[in-house]
């Protein structure tokens, strides 16, 4: 028995489910097993060149040491600049701080605004690391869950309900990781007047605010009601619209006193995002080329979503809420529960159909569990298109031979 006695808090969290399928399925194709890869959280383009050659020259420049914990002024203006040109909002640059990712700012958030018991009401199906994240820093993750007949909306009348004495903040994504859905301006508009209404911050994890397809325009709730800027924090970065999963750049504006707080959260733990990093996602944000590099990687990822959903939506039991964003799809599954498998297992939920499609069609994609959704998997289309043709052709298969 180890000698080690854990902090509860952290023995309690769950492991983040995405990255340890990814491993997983890694490794297998790293034995050489044909094993398709649909669980990926992240653009399959490379960086573009201009980006990674300003990282290139902030290191032969020598700009490698510390800079201010909040980040660089230029990256700092630049945010500004990009906020006030895609959402018609002004924020000054001491409004912001740059972290190690959106994950890091959302996790500052947390843990600049909560104490323990205070709770934050988050949408299901939701991306994996909320509820985590917002433990690890003492708060009450409260769910309200949403309906695949309701395209995923949430009904506003719910969120109410669920908001108590303790609830401090509502968290949105959108459009949101893992159904691709995009909130309706209404309903977004209907959220912040509620935030106002009831003393709460308004967190929008806009990750994906930049990959919405089909002419779906992206609206922040604070261009829809402008009284709730006042207590909207902005959750972006690089890491999706850029292709720079890696570099690690994610930023939050939102209320001085508590993004000084986030900085001083920032400056106890990590400090400063990577310097070089930083210098990278100043050219992503100001590059001439932006925009229409942006534009090129989102046309493809339309095409895949197209092709992705028409080949879901054509397997007989799968039903699915045709995304608008972001690079996801998030099928529900449970018809084919209380199925057999041809050597005779029960599949008795996401995690033992996907067991089973991993085994035999050699495809992975993520059980719904871990995103509050235990009917569905989610199914990753960033990869091109001939991937997604072969795949899901195996699910297919696969799938018609449970009795
Ligand atoms: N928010 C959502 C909804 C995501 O899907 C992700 C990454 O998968 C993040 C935030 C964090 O991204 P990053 O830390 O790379 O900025």
């Amino acid at each position: 028995m180890s000698i080690v006695r854990l902090s509860p808090v952290v023995q309690g969290l769950a492991s983040s489910a995405t990255l340890v399928l990814n491993a997983r399925i890694q490794a297998m194709q790293a034995e050489g097993i044909d094993v398709i890869n649909f669980t990926a959280g992240e653009p399959d383009f490379p960086t573009p060149r201009r980006i990674s050659g300003a990282a290139i020259r902030a290191i032969e420049s020598g700009l490698t040491r510390y800079t201010a914990v909040r980040g660089i002024l230029p990256l700092r203006k630049a945010i500004v600049r990009r906020i006030a040109l895609d959402y018609g909002l002004r924020f000054d640059p001491d409004d912001v701080v740059v972290g190690n990712g959106g994950k890091q700012c959302l996790y500052n958030l947390w843990r600049s605004l909560l104490e323990p018991g205070d709770e934050v009401v988050v949408i299901a199906p939701y991306w994996v690391s909320y509820p985590p994240q917002i433990q690890l820093a003492g708060g009450v993750p409260v769910v309200v869950h949403t309906r695949l007949e309701d395209g995923f909306q949430v009904d506003v009348k719910a969120l109410e309900a669920a908001c108590g004495p303790r609830t401090r903040a509502i968290l949105i994504n959108s459009p949101a990781n893992p159904s691709g859905v995009a909130l309706r301006d209404d309903v977004m508009a209907d959220i912040a007047r509620l935030c106002c209404e009831r003393d709460l911050i308004l967190a929008t994890d806009d990750l994906y605010c930049k990959m919405v397809y089909g002419g779906f325009v992206f609206h922040s709730p604070g261009a829809l009601v402008p009284e709730v800027v006042r207590r909207l924090v902005i959750i972006g970065g690089v890491s999706k619209a850029y292709a720079m999963t890696g570099w690690r750049i994610g930023y939050a504006l939102g209320p001085r006193s508590l993004i000084d707080a986030m900085i001083k959260v920032q400056a106890q733990s990590t400090s400063n995002p990577c310097t070089i990093s930083q210098y990278a996602a100043l050219e992503a944000l100001t590059g001439a080329a932006g925009d229409e590099e942006v534009a090129a990687m989102v046309a493809e990822f339309e095409r895949r979503r197209d092709r992705m959903y028409e080949l879901i939506t054509a397997i007989p039991g799968l039903e699915c809420v045709k995304p608008e964003g972001a690079f996801y799809v998030f099928p529900r599954v449970s018809s084919y529960f209380g199925r057999r498998t041809p050597d005779g297992r029960i599949v008795a939920s996401a995690t033992d159909l996907l067991e089973y499609l991993i085994d035999t069609a050699r495809v992975a994609g993520v059980p719904g569990d871990a995103f509050g959704g235990p009917e569905h998997i989610r199914f990753s289309y960033a990869c091109n298109v001939e991937t997604i043709e072969k795949g899901m052709a195996r699910v297919a298969q696969a799938l018609d031979r449970l009795r």
